[in-house]
């Protein structure tokens, strides 16, 4: 099952599914090509759009009522470019024990470790579970699920209908005083991002005396944007967090008060600037604005510009604390002026930290790490998940890793440069996955 997973894995990296956010990139009909000939079975294809395929395969239970398991995972990979690399990112190269490549953490990794999980039950090697048990993988989560999950979850329910999943992000295991624990993505912040535009009067660039300039308006709101302090929530996920870090008495009491919490970030930041970002985006909305257009002439007053902020919130914090931010930090004038246009809203969403498949984790982690320890982690950016939780799933993201590569290292993949993993991670996360399936069938029907 292990070298299953590690030559699938290396298989799905060689498509280079690359999505680049236009319709006709991806293709991850290619990807679907090789799992149907890992499983030997077709499954069920649905295309959104030319080459944008997902394959969904179901095993039914065998008993009527009991709760169904998903596995889930991408198939496409943001784009990478040799400069930078070590080793070719589309070669799948297995170098010093790592399968290098683009896609290695995000997520082909546990695309194939699920499959090679899943395959035995598809050929009857292993008994059903008591419901459902699903693997799906899909296209288009790196630009927002426009063509795999969100298109399937819209248009296709009574196919990808489920009640508990698993999928992004499996993250490795966190050393603390009481030895390692392992982080279970049980939540996600939600995306509101805004297109903030100003509108001013044109004239003479020689004669700004008096104006209205769009550039000036947008630039004034961006650095108060930028400089202002933003809303804390303290989340159960986040309270779960500092308990297991042990980092002391005092320094565990000012990261849950919000009065203290920004000195204790800042205390961080001078030590582990890293550690210190990630505690202020679990525990803050986050604003930042990252994209500027305006004005069309060097002489000529800006008559429009916008810029596009990316604002992230956390599970109790929706549009209505962006806007409330956003017209206090920019003062009512300033904020009358501008516009705010929605690109993308979308709730943070959260699942319990309960019930079978929390237990059937536990049991992943004791069979293959040795340890139960596990806590809920609350992942700042956007998964697919969403669409799921939405609709009432109960999704976390799990795996387990071997020690060549810290949390942070490990992080700072995504998307980066020297993408990889040790193959001994993949076989691990692939014996995790088969153990927690297999224990959820308990969970789900002793409870
Ligand atoms: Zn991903």
């Amino acid at each position: 099952m292990r070298e299953a997973a590690v030559e699938l894995l290396v298989a799905l990296i060689q498509n280079g599914c690359v999505n680049d956010g236009t319709p006709d990139s991806g293709g991850e009909y290619r990807s679907v090509e090789t799992l149907q000939e890992f499983f030997g079975q077709p499954g069920q294809v649905f295309e959104s759009h030319p080459g944008r395929q997902s394959v969904v395969y179901r095993i039914p239970g065998r008993v009527s009522g009991a709760p169904s398991l998903m596995l889930m995972g991408h198939t496409d990979v943001v784009p990478a470019s040799r400069h930078g690399w070590d080793h070719d990112p589309f070669e799948g190269l297995i170098d010093d024990g790592f399968v290098w490549g683009r896609g290695a953490v995000d997520m082909l990794n546990v695309t194939a470790a699920m499959a090679a999980a899943f395959r035995p039950f598809l050929s009857g090697e292993k008994d059903p579970l008591p419901g459902d048990l699903i693997y799906l993988a899909v296209a288009d989560e790196e630009a927002g699920g426009t063509y795999g999950a969100k298109w399937l979850v819209e248009n296709h329910w009574d196919v990808v209908a489920c009640d508990y999943q698993l999928t992004e992000v499996a993250y490795p295991p966190i050393t603390t005083p009481d030895g390692l624990a392992y982080p279970v993505s049980v939540a996600e912040k939600g995306p509101y991002w805004r297109k903030l535009i100003a509108r001013g009067v044109p004239g003479h660039g020689s004669q700004p005396h008096g104006r209205e300039n769009a550039v000036v308006d947008l630039g004034t709101a961006i650095a108060r944007l930028a400089e202002a302090p933003t809303p804390v929530i303290i989340t159960e996920e986040w309270q779960a967090i500092v308990e297991i870090l042990g980092l002391g008495p005092d320094m565990s009491a000012a990261l849950l008060d919000p009065d203290q919490l920004d000195a204790a970030i800042e205390a961080i930041a001078a030590i582990d600037p890293e550690m210190a970002r990630i505690a202020h985006a679990l525990t803050h909305l986050t604003v930042s604005p990252n994209v500027v257009h305006g004005g069309v002439k060097n002489n000529v007053i800006a008559e429009e510009g916008h810029a596009d902020v990316d604002i992230r919130a956390l599970p109790g914090q929706d549009e209505t604390t962006v806007d409330d931010h956003f017209r206090k930090v920019l003062g009512s004038e300033l904020y009358d002026r501008l516009q705010f246009e929605p690109i993308m809203d979308y709730p943070a969403g959260s699942s319990p930290k309960e019930g079978p498949l929390w237990e059937a984790v536990g049991d992943g982690y004791e069979q293959v790490a040795g340890t139960r320890r596990r806590f809920p982690y609350l992942i700042s950016g956007t998964t697919d998940a969403r669409f799921f939780r939405t609709r009432g799933v109960v999704a976390y993201g799990a795996g387990v890793f071997d020690d060549r590569m810290g949390t942070g290292e490990f992080a700072s993949m995504f998307h980066g440069h020297n993408e990889r993993v040790s193959v001994d991670s993949v076989g691990l996360t692939t014996d995790f996955l088969a153990t927690t399936v297999e224990r959820f069938g308990v969970h789900s029907v002793a409870e």
